[in-house]
């Protein structure tokens, strides 16, 4: 059933072993509930604060600064939502850049069709936010402002601390979406003045459905859910236990690991991209140097996405194309639309993420099936 090479990992990330032995003692038998007084409910507690602590330092946070959710897109949600109807009346214009995953930019739509007016901010054509511009979008009744710290189909990584510096400097919250970025990049709110941070536990080696929102102290946030109280009054709710143990040690892992997991995809990475240059018309997407240090996003000439994807998968290849939580619909990416890109680069994008347990072979295997797979792809084509 596993694909025998998987590079696929901007996707989901394989569950790392030592996270699932950490969070098997609260998914068997009595498991208390966080919220009891008693000895099993006690031990739950202390297993989601242990766990708040580690994802607080992986993100340089406070841990009262940290809200658990269940993944980013709630995280995401919670932001736009929270800081938008927590805003002093009046402020109701938005700043939202347009390679925002759907997990933002949906939310922001909906804000817009609550009679929010939303700028939605270009990007050059690597996909990179200019500073000047969002500046220059910034006005006194600007409620928030949100860009990604790296996108998650073709990987640049955006000036995130000056984009935060800008938006706080003149009083506007800033959420950053930094759920591709939790494990890949040095992710430290005490150096990147950011309000809000949203992270998502299965994209560096955590259960999938659990996720947190660094809440900055001082800023203003409404809930999305409401019940009995827990997170501090943002995130009502039982706690998912398990996943939130599950998420503190692969925090810690991150932490621990980062350099040398980051060194070895940056390599492969590159073993990918120079591989690439010699099948002609491939075509790289995104920064050459700020990207994420697993992500490769291609435009193959003359092939479909769809295609080869599945005729990859045939050859027992995972990959991605364009952005695994959109690829349901027939519609060009709209980031790849903001940066420039026409339908044909779009449909024929694909995007190989290379996590920390590829391997070298991995890297020949994809080469090997790419190069061939594209020839039959474009003998078939009527091009
Ligand atoms: N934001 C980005 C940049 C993502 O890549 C994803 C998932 O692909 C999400 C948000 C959503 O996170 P989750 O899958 O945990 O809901």
């Amino acid at each position: 059933m596993n694909p025998t090479v998987y590079l696929d990992n901007a996707a989901t990330t394989p569950l790392e072993p030592r996270v699932l032995d950490a969070m098997l003692p609260f998914l068997k038998g009595v498991r208390g509930n966080p919220s009891s007084l008693h000895g099993p409910g006690g031990a739950a507690r202390e297993a989601i604060e242990e766990a708040r602590e580690r994802v607080a330092r992986l993100t340089g946070a406070s841990p009262e600064e940290v809200v658990f959710t269940s993944g980013g897109t709630e995280a995401d949600n919670l932001a736009l939502f929270g800081l938008a109807r927590a805003a002093p009346e009046g402020k109701r214009h938005l700043v939202v850049s347009r390679i925002e995953h759907a997990a933002v930019r949906e939310a922001a739509r909906r804000l817009e069709r609550e009679g929010f007016e939303v700028a939605w901010l270009g990007v050059d054509p690597d996909g990179v936010v200019d500073p000047a511009e969002l500046e220059a979008s910034l006005r006194e009744d600007t409620a928030f402002a949100s860009v990604m710290w790296a996108n998650n189909e073709v990987g640049s990584v955006q000036p995130v601390e000056e984009l935060a510096r800008l938006c706080v400097g003149r009083g506007v919250p800033f959420h950053t979406d930094a759920v591709q970025a939790a494990g890949r990049e040095e992710l430290d709110v005490s150096e990147v003045s950011v309000s809000t941070l949203a992270i998502s536990a299965h994209k560096f080696y955590g259960p999938q459905g659990a996720g947190a929102l660094f809440v900055r102290d001082g800023v203003e946030l409404d809930p999305l859910v409401y019940g009995g109280g827990q997170e501090g009054g943002l995130r009502s709710g039982t706690e998912d236990v398990a996943g939130i143990v599950g998420l503190g040690v692969a925090a810690l892992l991150a932490k621990e690991e980062f350099s040398e997991r980051v060194e070895k995809e940056r390599a492969l990475r590159e073993g990918i991209i120079s591989g690439l240059a010699s099948v002609p018309g491939v075509h790289l997407n995104g920064h050459r140097n700020h990207r994420l240090s697993g992500n490769v996003h291609v435009s193959v000439d003359g092939a479909e996405a769809e295609s080869l994807v599945l005729m990859l998968d045939a050859r027992g290849i995972a990959i991605g194309k364009g952005a695994a939580c959109s690829s349901s619909g027939h519609k060009a990416s709209p980031a790849l639309k903001a940066m420039g890109k026409n339908d044909d680069a779009a449909f024929s994008a694909i995007r190989i993420s290379v996590g920390k347990d590829n391997t070298a072979d991995d890297v020949d295997a994809f080469l090997a099936a790419f190069t061939r797979t594209v020839e039959q792809l474009r003998a078939m084509s009527p091009v």
